[in-house]
C-alpha cells in the first residue's frame, strides 16, 4: 500500500502535525510526501529528512502560493493514480482539502483517525469521544485525516528521500487570495505544547484571563487554551478553544483553571498524560478525570502557584 501525505508547512518548518500523520501512514507501507507552494524547495528538503519517507513530491508553482484547496485538491487527485491512501493531519488545512479530494475521487472520508488496525479499518472518536468507533471501508481509495495527538511525531532527521519535481499546476480560478491575518504567538502553539494552561468562564473577563493564566503558562513554559464558554464570553481568541469544537491536545500536562468539565471540553483534552485541575466546586466533573485536584478559589489559589514556580 502506497500512501500519500500533504504536507502542512508555514514556507520554513514542516508542521508537527505533519509529523504524527507520517508515524500514521508507516502503518499502511510505503509514505510519499507531497509539498505544495512557491519558492518551497527549503521544505521539500525538510520534508526528505524525516524518517521513514521514500519520495517527496513537491509541487513549486505560484497557484500553490497560498494553497488555496480549490487548487491542491485537484492536484492531489491526480497524483492518487499511483497510490492508494491520501492522509493530512486533521488540522484546518487538512480539513479544507481532504473532503475535496474525497469528492473528486468519489470516495468516502475518514475523518480523524486515532489507530490503524488495518489496511483498510480505523478506529475514530464519535459522541464527544464517549465511543470508540471501529470502522471499516470499502473504498479503492481511501481519504483519511489523522488526529495528531493519536499518534507520537516521525524522527525529523533519519531520512533520506528523494525529491520529485511535480510539473502539475494550474489555477482553477474558484477561489481568490485576499489577505491572511494570522496571530503571532508568543507562547507554544496549543496542538504542540508540552504544558497547556487553560481557562474557563471563571475567570470573568479578557483582563483576569491575562493577568491570572499568562503568568502561570509563562511560568511553566506552556501553551495557552481556553473553554468555549471563555471564547465565547471574549476572554481568549478563538484560536484557543479546547474541546469537540476546538482544537485536540494531548500533552504532557493539561491545568484546568475554572473549567467545569463538560464532556464536549474533555472530548479536547482528557488524553492529557496528566490534568491538574482547579475548581471550588469539589463536585465539579472536571474531577473525575483529573490526575491531581485542587478544590480552591482560582484567585488566591493561581498567583500562589505561580509565586512558587
Ligand atoms: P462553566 O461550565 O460555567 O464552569 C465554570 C467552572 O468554574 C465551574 O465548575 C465553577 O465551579 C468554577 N469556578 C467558578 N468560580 C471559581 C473560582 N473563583 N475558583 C475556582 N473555580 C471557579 N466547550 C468547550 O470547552 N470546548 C468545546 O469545543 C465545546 N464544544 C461544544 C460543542 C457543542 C455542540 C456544545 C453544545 C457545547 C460545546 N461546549 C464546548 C460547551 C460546553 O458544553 C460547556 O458549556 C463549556 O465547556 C463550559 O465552559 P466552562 O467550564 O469554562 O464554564
Amino acid at each position: 500500500m502506497r500512501t500519500l501525505i500533504l504536507v502542512e508547512h508555514d514556507n520554513g518548518a514542516v508542521k508537527d502535525a505533519t509529523l504524527s500523520a507520517v508515524t500514521a501512514a508507516a502503518k499502511l507501507g510505503a509514505v510519499d510526501l507531497l509539498v505544495v507552494g512557491l519558492a518551497c524547495h527549503g521544505v521539500a528538503e525538510a520534508a526528505a529528512a524525516i524518517a521513514g519517507i521514500d519520495k517527496v513530491l513537491l509541487a513549486d508553482h505560484p497557484c500553490y502560493e497560498h494553497a488555496l484547496p480549490e487548487n491542491v485538491a485537484p492536484l492531489v487527485a491526480a497524483l492518487m493514480t499511483n497510490h492508494d491512501a491520501f492522509l493530512v493531519p486533521a488540522t484546518s488545512m487538512g480539513k479544507n482539502v481532504a473532503p475535496r479530494v474525497a469528492a473528486l475521487l468519489d470516495v468516502m472520508q475518514i475523518s480523524e483517525i486515532l489507530s490503524v488496525e488495518g489496511e483498510k479499518t480505523f478506529t475514530r472518536a464519535i459522541y464527544a469521544g464517549n465511543v470508540i468507533a471501529t470502522v471499516e471501508t470499502t473504498d479503492p481509495k481511501l481519504v483519511i485525516t489523522v488526529r495528531g495527538s493519536a499518534f507520537p511525531m516521525a524522527p525529523t532527521t533519519d531520512g533520506s528521500a528523494v525529491i520529485e519535481e511535480v510539473s502539475i499546476g494550474a489555477d482553477t480560478g474558484l477561489s481568490t487570495f485576499v489577505s491572511a491575518e494570522i496571530a503571532k504567538l508568543e507562547r507554544p502553539e496549543l496542538t504542540s505544547a508540552k504544558i497547556v494552561v487553560s481557562g474557563g468562564r471563571a475567570l470573568k473577563d479578557a483582563q483576569t484571563f491575562e493577568q491570572i493564566i499568562m503568568p502561570l503558562a509563562d511560568k511553566l513554559g506552556a501553551g495557552v487554551g481556553a473553554s468555549r464558554a471563555a471564547v465565547d464570553a471574549g476572554y481568549a481568541p478563538n484560536d484557543y478553544q479546547v474541546g469537540q469544537t476546538g482544537k485536540i491536545v494531548a500533552p504532557e500536562l493539561y491545568v484546568a483553571v475554572g473549567i467545569s468539565g463538560a464532556i464536549q471540553h474533555l472530548a479536547g483534552m482528557k488524553d492529557s498524560k496528566t490534568i491538574i485541575a482547579i475548581n471550588q466546586d469539589v463536585d465539579a466533573p472536571i474531577f473525575q478525570v483529573a490526575d491531581i485536584g485542587l478544590v480552591a478559589d482560582l484567585f488566591t489559589a493561581v498567583p500562589e502557584l505561580t509565586a512558587k514556580l
